[in-house]
């Protein structure tokens, strides 16, 4: 009964406790980023899309911006513009 002992062997393994999964999401979630807009250093941001996933933009650096969430908020309200977001990427490239 070779076959039935390798399922015992899989049935006894032991996966990864939750806890420790959630342990290392949350190493992940830590990291803290710049500000591109504000230069606010080691806050947490959000990848905004300059050009909306609604209009066709894509996930490519060109169209992702590292936001701190006041400068976010002021994209989505429109008090910043996004001719200005589209500026910072192109410095960025040319650094
Ligand atoms: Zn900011
Ligand atoms: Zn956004």
């Amino acid at each position: 009964m070779r076959f039935k002992a390798v399922t015992d062997l899989t049935n006894s393994f032991n996966p990864v406790p939750k806890n420790e999964r959630k342990k290392d999401k949350k190493l992940i979630d830590d990291k803290k980023h710049d500000c591109e807009y504000c230069g606010k250093k080691n806050c947490w941001t959000n990848k905004h899309h300059i050009k909306s996933k609604g209009s066709g933009g894509n996930d490519t650096e060109d169209n992702l911006i590292e936001l701190c969430g006041a400068c976010h908020r002021k994209v989505h309200d429109g008090l910043i513009n996004k001719q200005e977001l589209l500026k910072i990427v192109k410095r960025r490239k040319r650094k």
